[in-house]
Formats: structure tokens, C-alpha cells, sequence
């Protein structure tokens, strides 16, 4: 079997020729390229998903501080406010993905799907369009696949990493793997699958990577709040049918063109963005004396 993920156009291809569904030629191809065995591949799975789940319990339950005093329980306050915006399953969707994100920023267990960055994005989504659908974890799973196929062909045409796409490859990459997913687990077919890919790396578009003190908490932990949104709006344009008019490869072209063309500084070099304000760079500051602080006294006089 060739590599097969270099562009949903042969992804769909492929699938057709086959009579493969997209998750099927996944699993067939993680059988193929690594040897793996389908059981144990669908119980890894399975236990990321767990993994995914847990870091939403543990956000949403215990003390979420980090050490540099910037996330500070969020995912709670937002799931407990009084007041819902727009519904309470917007409201508990929002918190979950902060929940996820924040056990990452204070250094809990998450799954890095695609970047620990975007690790609260698919937890987020996943887990609220399962109680919202009732949905098994069979569909999750599979849903899980069809989102590890959209990662692997945006890896191989543009970039999962902010440090050399800017944050649109990381949190706009999960993003996409989650619409893709939502849309495949409530019965859309592979164009509307993809449709939703091209949708939401459209919105998601040029965000770049600036992450305050070079720590992933700000702005990254809210960037993952408004990810999910978006999943699940382009998820609901691309049920409809509603074209995002640019195919899904173009988008994904576009987007490593954009990337190729950042400057360093919005890279998660902490140089530019929201991490060069007056606020950010006195953060920086603040938690680089509080290191220096708590190094061990020869370490200090070396
Ligand atoms: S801002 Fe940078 S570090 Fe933070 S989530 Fe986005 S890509 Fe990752």
C-alpha cells in the first residue's frame, strides 16, 4: 500500500475504488505501514479516548493553577456561570475544551491530537457531541480515525506544528480533525466530511503562534475553546451542503503557504503577537525571575 494520505482528493479515491470507508482505509493503512494488528489498534484508541475523556473530568473537578499564575480554574467557572449565552450544551462544550486544555497547562494527561497546544479541542468536541447524539464509543472511535486521516495529510501538505505553521496548524488543524469527525459520526458523507475540513482551516486561517512567556496557556487555552465553536459550525454548514467553495486540498495548500510565509516572531518564538505586549512581555519577565528563583543555589552561582 502506498501512502495513501497526500491529499483528500486520492483519500476519497482510494476509498472509492475500494469500497473502503474512510476509517476502514485508516485502520488498513496503520495495519500496512506499521504492522500493527486492528484489535490492538481500535484499543489504543479507545484508551485515548479515555485519556480524553479523564482530562475533561479532571479540568472540569480538580485545582487547574498553573505556576505562572495564568490559568486559574477557568473551565470551571465557565461550565458553573449562571448565565448561558446560547445554550447549555454551547456552554458545557466551551468548558470542556477549556477543561482539557488547562490539565495540560498544569501539566495533567492529555492526548496530543494533533499537539498537547490543541489537546482540549477534540476532548471538547467529542465528548459533548457524544452526549448530545448518543453516540457509542464505536462512533467516537471511528470518528477518532477519520480525524487521524485529516491530521495526516495536512502534516504531509502544510504543518501540525505552531512552531512552523503558526497556531492555524495546531489549533486549526484539531479543529478540522474534530468538524471532520462530528460530521462523520452524524452520518454526513465524504464530501461533507471534507467540506467541513475546508470550512473550518478557511476560518482558522493565519492565526499565528504567540504564546505569552513561551508557556502554552495564553492565548492557547482559549484558542481552544473557539476551535470547538468552530468545529461545530462548520460541521452544521457542511451538513447542509453549504460549499466552502475552495476545495479542502486548496485550503490546506493555502494554509501551508500562509505558514511558510510567517515571520519567525509568530512562530512560538514568544516574540511577537499577544506575547510582545507590555502585559505579555511583563509576564515573561515575572516568571523568568520566578525560575531563576527556585534553581538550586549552585546552579546560581555557576
Ligand atoms: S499559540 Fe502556539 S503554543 Fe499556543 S496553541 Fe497555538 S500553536 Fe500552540
Amino acid at each position: 500500500m502506498s501512502y495513501l494520505f497526500e491529499s483528500f482528493k486520492g483519500w476519497k479515491s482510494y476509498c472509492e475504488e475500494k469500497n473502503l470507508s474512510l476509517p476502514e482505509s485508516v485502520i488498513e493503512y496503520e495495519v500496512d505501514q506499521k504492522n500493527g494488528e486492528r484489535d490492538k489498534i481500535q484499543a489504543g484508541l479507545l484508551q485515548a479516548y479515555d485519556v480524553m475523556r479523564d482530562a475533561v473530568k479532571t479540568g472540569l473537578e480538580e485545582e487547574m493553577t498553573s505556576r505562572s499564575g495564568m490559568i486559574n480554574n477557568g473551565a470551571k467557572k465557565v461550565y458553573n456561570h449562571p448565565l448561558s449565552v446560547l445554550s447549555p450544551e454551547f456552554q458545557k462544550l466551551i468548558s470542556r475544551a477549556l477543561a482539557a486544555k488547562e490539565v495540560n497547562s498544569c501539566m495533567g494527561r492529555v492526548v496530543a491530537a494533533p499537539t498537547a497546544g490543541a489537546s482540549g479541542i477534540l476532548p471538547g468536541t467529542l465528548v459533548t457531541a457524544q452526549e448530545i447524539h448518543g453516540l457509542t464509543d464505536e462512533q467516537i472511535i471511528e470518528g477518532l480515525l477519520v480525524g487521524a486521516g485529516i491530521a495526516l495529510i495536512i502534516e504531509e501538505k502544510a504543518s501540525l506544528a505552531g512552531a512552523v505553521g503558526g497556531c492555524q496548524a495546531e489549533t486549526g488543524s484539531a479543529a478540522a480533525m474534530a468538524a471532520g469527525a462530528i460530521v462523520y459520526c452524524l452520518g454526513g458523507n465524504t464530501d461533507q466530511i471534507f467540506n467541513a475540513v475546508a470550512v473550518t482551516i478557511q476560518c482558522m486561517l493565519g492565526l499565528v503562534c504567540d504564546p505569552v512567556a513561551g508557556l502554552v496557556e495564553v492565548p492557547c487555552v482559549v484558542r481552544n475553546a473557539s476551535a470547538a465553536a468552530i468545529s461545530f459550525s462548520s460541521a452544521q454548514i457542511a451538513l447542509a451542503n453549504v460549499s466552502g467553495v475552495i476545495p479542502v486540498d486548496e485550503c490546506v495548500e493555502a494554509m501551508g503557504e500562509v505558514g511558510a510565509s510567517m515571520e519567525s516572531r509568530y512562530k512560538e518564538t514568544a516574540m511577537g503577537g499577544l506575547a510582545a505586549t507590555l502585559t505579555g512581555q511583563a509576564i515573561s519577565e515575572r516568571v523568568l525571575i520566578k525560575d531563576i528563583e527556585i534553581l538550586p543555589d549552585d546552579e546560581l552561582e555557576e
